[in-house]
């Protein structure tokens, strides 16, 4: 436990204001004279995009925006206006752009895990590194900052060398600047926090407090190995825990950073407000009155909201996309005597880390060093595509680039772990292979380690284990909401080319799966079957928990060396059909 951040911390040279604040505000502000205005500059799921994403994942719908889109081919979405967006250089310049007074940089989890080699090839220290040159001040932690384990994240945030890997090129690890966060992140034995709670910052007389919280369901979306002996409890009691305490030291303006948000309707304008209400809905409704503001993350959505507080106050809700394509801008008043945010003060905007702005020359040299530092293995050549393998779902859930993977997989683990079919969680596809062809892809068919590492980045294991045929079915089942395993949302895992089945999308949970068949073989419920799936997913990941119940473990290569060698041993590669699974209504 870093002990630095228990303290409250005072903003090195903040603005001395000498007492008197103009303020231009919402006309209906207290009067200006007795408040200090704040503002935050918001980030969430960066996950270590340090260089300008590529292809679909670095558009964003921008109704300033100069793209139109004319086919929808990339990403589904029909007609409407985007920007080219993201890269840390770019998201330096545009957050110096909205620098005001008494500014801070805070963010919503994700910033590392699932990184791009150029950052994940020395363990994330790379983006660590920008976000300090960026002047973040605190993040709650996300799922994805447990990617390879709780000892870990500590190691980087307090610094030192990695204990396999040794030191990166830059040397030895300095640590973090700023905390990751989690109230609802507590050790097991003894219910103490695993991670600082919260993080305080003076601004020109007042305190602004941020509580930070990582989603409930980590458990079940990370490896389950690196954290052991942790628990993630229910956020909105664990905030609201922290909130009293907070009060109790005189903190009253509150600042939730949570890792958990919603689902948006397709097409809306990244300031708009248009979520289906879940998780995040739930907790930034939910918290108690103290807290002045939600910032979100998780589901990679853009939205600016008002929600409503307990006390029937208007309290924003928002999140910024992902990957630096968005930050949110979140500005307010603090009343000096009372110390709590003026609610009627608040507003908030998204902004699109657009390209047309100069780079952020200090941010721009230290992409440029990590580039350097890690181009021979990135740019090495692996394999050659056709086409863009994409990472559009189907209608039945398949995505052309998730049923490559399961082939990929079943080839590696068929000698060794005598593999029959296989199996590939669809969170773990993370970006499309770009070819030519599509409106705004890169490259020329040639795939290089980095690119298939994007793809790819969670160096997970491939296992084999041996299910029954009637569990096979339990496990295809617990791809649908609705069961007792407490499936958030349907999650299609994508099958190898020989393994076919049908579901149904009106018959009642349970009964959704018939028609397995294995090379055109009916399944029986009672043969045994060898089934390769990542180490996530051998743990019950993503909530398949009947995958936990399988036999005779055998561990196999790398997920990414499944898939580069499947690369190069195809080339050139073709984007597979996503016929695999048969659906009816
Ligand atoms: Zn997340």
């Amino acid at each position: 436990m870093t002990s630095r951040s228990f303290l409250p911390l005072v903003l090195a040279g903040a603005i001395a204001m000498g007492g008197v604040t103009l303020v231009a505000g919402p006309a209906d502000a207290a009067r200006p004279e007795r408040t200090v205005p704040v503002r935050l500059l918001t980030i969430n799921d960066l996950h270590g995009n340090l260089e300008p994403p590529s292809g679909s994942a670095s558009r964003i719908l921008d109704p300033k925006g100069p793209l139109v889109d004319t086919d929808g081919k990339l990403t589904g979405i029909v007609g409407g206006k985007y920007s080219i967006a993201g890269g840390a250089a770019y998201l330096a310049t545009h957050l110096k752009q909205h620098t005001g007074r008494n500014t801070m940089v805070v963010a919503a989890g994700d910033l590392i895990g699932a990184s791009p080699l150029i950052s994940a090839a020395y363990h994330d220290e790379p983006t660590l590194d920008v976000l300090g040159q960026m002047g973040l001040k605190a993040s709650s932690a996300g799922n994805h900052e447990f990617d390879e384990g709780y000892t870990e994240l500590q190691r980087l945030m307090k610094g030192g060398c990695h204990p396999v890997d040794g030191c990166s090129p830059a040397g030895e690890w300095e640590g973090t600047d700023f905390d990751f966060l989690g109230a609802n992140v507590l050790k097991e034995r003894n219910d103490r926090y695993a991670l600082p709670p919260y993080f305080v910052k003076s601004v020109n007389g007042v305190k602004v407090g941020f509580i930070g919280l990582v989603t409930a369901t980590t458990p079940t979306i990370v490896s389950s190995s690196g954290i052991q002996g942790l628990k993630f409890t229910e956020e909105v009691a664990a905030a609201n825990k922290v909130s009293r305490l907070l009060v109790r030291q005189g903190v009253k303006a509150q600042v939730v950073l949570v890792h958990e948000g919603d689902q948006v309707t397709p097409n809306q304008d990244p300031s708009a407000c248009s979520v289906t209400p879940g998780n995040g809905s739930r907790i930034a409704s939910g918290l108690d009155p103290q807290v002045d503001v939600v910032v979100s993350g998780h589901s990679h959505q853009a939205y600016v909201c008002k929600t409503t507080d307990p006390a029937g106050q208007p309290r924003y809700y928002t999140q910024g996309s992902s990957f630096g394509r968005v930050l949110t801008q979140i500005d307010f008043q603090v009343d000096k005597r009372t110390r709590d945010v003026v609610r009627s003060t608040v507003a908030a905007a998204n902004h699109v880390v657009t390209r047309d702005v100069p780079e952020d020359r200090a941010v721009a040299t230290s992409v440029a060093l990590w580039k350097a530092r890690s181009a021979d293995i990135a740019n090495k050549q692996v394999g050659r595509i056709t086409a863009e393998i994409g990472i559009t779902a189907a209608p039945s859930g398949e995505l052309p680039l998730g049923n490559l993977i399961a082939d990929s997989q079943l080839e590696a683990t068929r000698t060794g772990g005598n593999a029959q079919i296989a199996f590939m969680n669809p969170g773990g596809v993370r970006m499309p292979l770009n070819y030519p062809g599509s409106p705004v892809g890169e490259g020329d068919g040639v795939v290089t380690y980095g690119e298939a590492f994007a793809v790819q980045p969670f160096n997970n294991l491939t296992q084999v284990i041996t299910l029954t045929g009637a569990q096979l079915k339990t496990v295809l089942e617990q791809q649908f909401v609705g069961g007792p395993n407490n499936q958030a949302f349907t999650k299609i895992l994508q099958p190898s080319s020989n393994f076919t089945y049908t579901y149904s999308r009106s018959a009642p949970w349970g009964s959704k799966v018939s028609a397995m068949k294995i090379d055109g073989v009916a399944v029986t419920d009672t043969q045994s079957i060898r089934v390769a799936v990542n180490n996530f997913l051998v743990g019950g990941g993503d909530a398949f928990a009947e995958l936990k119940n399988g036999t005779d473990l055998w561990s196999g290569p790398l997920d990414i060396d499944a898939f580069v060698d499947y690369l190069g041993k195809h080339s050139p590669v073709a984007p597979p059909a996503t016929n695999r699974i048969t659906v009816v209504d």
